[in-house]
C-alpha cells in the first residue's frame, strides 16, 4: 500500500499550525505539505509566519496567489480602510469574516494535491467557535468533500482535526503533539498582526487568550 499524502491549509495561525503538525503525526512529515494563501491580507506576517515554522520543519511550503478574493470582497482583513471591530454583531458574522474562503481556499488546494498526487486535505476549520462562518460548518465540509470528489474524479479526505474543538483543546492538542510552545510563539492569530501573545485588543487576541487560559486552568488543576 502506498502512504497517503497530506496537503495542509496553512495560514500561519494557532489554528492551522496545529492542524500541519496533527498531519505530521498522522501521516508522517515526509508525506505532509503545506500551502498558503496570498489574497491581499492586510497582514503578510501570517504567511511569513508559516513559511517560517515549514521552514524549520523542512516541510514544503507554497504560497497560492488568490488576489481576486480581496478584490471581489469588502471586510475588514483584506482592506485597510474598514477598521477592524471589537466586538462582532449579534446576527451576523465578524467583518473581518472574507465571504466563501474556505470554499475557495479547498478547493484551489484540491486542484494542487491532485496534482501532486495528494489524496489528505487538512484544515484547520471549527464548528465549535463558529462566529458565524458558514464555511466552516461540519455539513459544508462533508458537502465539499463529495462535490470535490465528483469535481476531479479522485478520492480527497478532507480532515477537520478542530472541528469539535473548542479553543482550550486547540491548546490542548497542540500540548499532547509537544508543540505548546511553537504554537504560541511562532504562530500569528491577531487581526492587528502581532506575532505570538498578540496585540491582546482584538476579537482573534481575546478567544486565543481565553482560550489559553482555560487549557492552563483544566491542566494545573488535573496536575493536582
Ligand atoms: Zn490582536
Amino acid at each position: 500500500m502506498t502512504e497517503k499524502k497530506a496537503l495542509v491549509v496553512l495560514s500561519g495561525g494557532q489554528d492551522s499550525t496545529t492542524c500541519l503538525f496533527w498531519a505530521i503525526g498522522e501521516f508522517g512529515k515526509e508525506n505532509v505539505a503545506a500551502v498558503g494563501f496570498d489574497y491581499g491580507q492586510r497582514h503578510m506576517a501570517e504567511l511569513e509566519c508559516a513559511a517560517k515554522i515549514c521552514g524549520d520543519l523542512r516541510v514544503r511550503f507554497e504560497v497560492i496567489s488568490t488576489p481576486i478574493i480581496n478584490e471581489l470582497s469588502a471586510n475588514s482583513l483584506t482592506r485597510a480602510d474598514i477598521p477592524v471591530e471589537k466586538e462582532k454583531p449579534e446576527d451576523a458574522p465578524p467583518n473581518s469574516f472574507v465571504e466563501g474562503r474556505n470554499l475557495l481556499f479547498l478547493s484551489y488546494a484540491a486542484i494542487y494535491a491532485k496534482t501532486h498526487g495528494m489524496t489528505e486535505l487538512v484544515t484547520g476549520v471549527c464548528e465549535t467557535d463558529f462566529s458565524g462562518y458558514p464555511d466552516c460548518r461540519d455539513i459544508f465540509v462533508k458537502s465539499l468533500n463529495v462535490t470535490l470528489n465528483l469535481a476531479m474524479d479522485y478520492r480527497f479526505v478532507i480532515h477537520t482535526p478542530l472541528m469539535w474543538l473548542d479553543k482550550a483543546d486547540t491548546w490542548a492538542l497542540a500540548d499532547k503533539l509537544g508543540v505548546l510552545d511553537i504554537i504560541k510563539k511562532e504562530t500569528l492569530t491577531c487581526y492587528n498582526g502581532v506575532k505570538g501573545d498578540g496585540c491582546g485588543d482584538c476579537p482573534a487576541c481575546f478567544l486565543r487568550r481565553r482560550g489559553f487560559d482555560e487549557y492552563m486552568k483544566r491542566k494545573g488543576n488535573s496536575d493536582v
